[in-house]
């Protein structure tokens, strides 16, 4: 049987919702070369916000078809790309389960920016209806095809809250001691700081409950920043490209400032910089999902959670390593996000090391730092510049102050 298995000994059938995007289009190149059979779904919505904020991915990335096209010719290995809409093609989904039965499906497919989602009332109505949905589609539609679906949620580190546990962040749960006495394990208290980081609370807790209600195995993946954008796949060819989002919703801190550096434009940093956040690179997040795929939980246990991080920096320091490095100054703004200007933030790992993984860390491979320079330098006419800036506050009253600070 499956839980029997030795540890990545099969190849898999895995579903990736999300395959298009940052973390899924490389993730999906690098499961198909380690023999996983991978079929993408993706609705292209990141592709019309695209649109939507005049900005695009600052590496030139090609339509899916033509990508699964190159990944073919340069691998020999196919996979298949299906574009339907998770949150809204509830039907499709379940007959693509019931034909293709996977082993695994993994979830990338949902409005990811903290910013883009606190941007106005479409975008938070958008945000929470597409997240929410999409999440409860698919354990719906895993529970209807009657099949064993091991279900690997990408979920973020934003959804502990930063700096309120005054400790080493657990995976996932926490030792309490119930009100009456009795102890129990629950979740992490959850804690969000943005519409988008709610969603993923909400995810936690459908994922609690499908898991307890119809047994269906779950791998809840909260992960840290990440940076970097190619990986050994994504290089094989130019049309394998990944996308390398720089604009204040989608553009993520450090590739952010990397691409800042080439450029030659000020480094944005949010208030003192003093913000403490956990991190790791693409390659990273491939080889962290082919893990978990092979690692499902047992049949009847509850959701298994994994920080899935490699360090944590501060944002302050980060800046002045990239402004050393690339001799710009640093722009220090007054910060669109309601947060706590200085945080500590001490993460747990354990659990993906103790499954073999060897992080990449920013220190000892200052050279990926580089090779981000050299692709932003490469594309840097395709920047819009004066979408690099913050276009979303958190509410009404820090869109005034920012406004009045410039
Ligand atoms: P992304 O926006 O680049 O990719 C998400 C993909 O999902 C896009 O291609 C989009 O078109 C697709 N999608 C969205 N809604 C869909 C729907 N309803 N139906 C079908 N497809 C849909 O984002 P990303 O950076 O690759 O992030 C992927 C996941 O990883 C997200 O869930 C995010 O929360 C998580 N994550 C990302 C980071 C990061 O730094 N990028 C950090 C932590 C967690």
């Amino acid at each position: 049987t499956m839980t029997m298995m030795a540890a990545g000994s099969k190849p898999k059938k895995i579903v990736v919702l999300g395959g298009d995007g940052f973390c899924g289009w490389p993730t999906s190149l690098y499961l198909s070369e380690k023999g996983h059979d991978v079929i993408i779904v993706d609705n292209l919505s990141r592709r019309n916000i695209d649109n939507e904020l005049g900005c695009s991915s600052l590496t030139p990335i090609e339509s899916p078809e033509t990508r699964v096209k190159a990944w073919e010719k340069v691998s020999g290995r196919t996979m298949r790309f299906v574009n339907l809409d998770v949150a809204r093609d509830y039907q499709e989904l379940v007959q693509l389960f019931l034909a293709e039965k996977p082993d695994a499906v993994v979830h990338f497919a949902e409005q990811r920016a903290a910013p883009y989602s606190q941007k106005g009332a479409k975008q938070k109505r958008y945000t929470v209806d597409n997240n929410v949905s999409g999440t409860n589609n698919l354990l719906v539609a895993v529970v209807e095809s009657g099949l064993d679906i091991h279900v690997v949620h990408l979920g973020t580190m934003g959804v502990y809250g930063y700096g309120t546990s005054g400790g080493e962040i657990p995976e996932g749960y926490i030792d309490v001691i119930l009100p009456g006495g009795r102890p129990s394990s629950i979740l992490h208290p959850a804690y969000p700081g943005s519409v988008y980081h709610t969603t993923k609370c909400l995810d936690a807790l459908l994922f609690q409950f499908y898991n307890k209600n119809d047994g269906i195995r779950v791998t809840d993946l909260h992960q840290g920043i990440v940076w970097g954008t190619n990986t050994p796949q994504t290089i094989k060819d130019e049309r394998l490209i990944n996308r390398f989002d720089y604009d204040g919703d989608y553009g993520t801190v450090l590739n952010r400032f990397i691409m800042q550096g080439a450029l030659g434009v000020p480094l944005t940093v949010y208030g003192t910089g003093g913000q403490t956040r956990g991190f790791i690179h693409i390659t990273d997040t491939a080889r962290c999902i082919e893990i978990a795929v092979s690692n499902p939980p047992q049949a009847g246990e509850k959701v298994q959670i994994f920080n899935q991080i490699a360090e944590t920096l501060r944002v302050g320091d980060l800046a002045k390593l990239v402004a050393e490095k690339t001799g710009v100054d640093i722009n220090y703004l007054k910060n669109p996000r309601l947060e706590s200007a200085e945080n500590e933030l001490e993460v747990a790992n354990r659990k993906f090391r103790g499954l073999g993984l060897d992080p990449i860390l920013l220190d000892s491979n200052l050279g990926l730092v580089d090779e981000v320079k050299t692709i932003a330098a490469k594309y840097a006419d395709r920047c819009v510049r004066e979408k690099i800036l913050p276009a979303s506050f958190w509410n009404r009253r820090r869109e005034a102050e920012c406004e009045a600070n410039t």
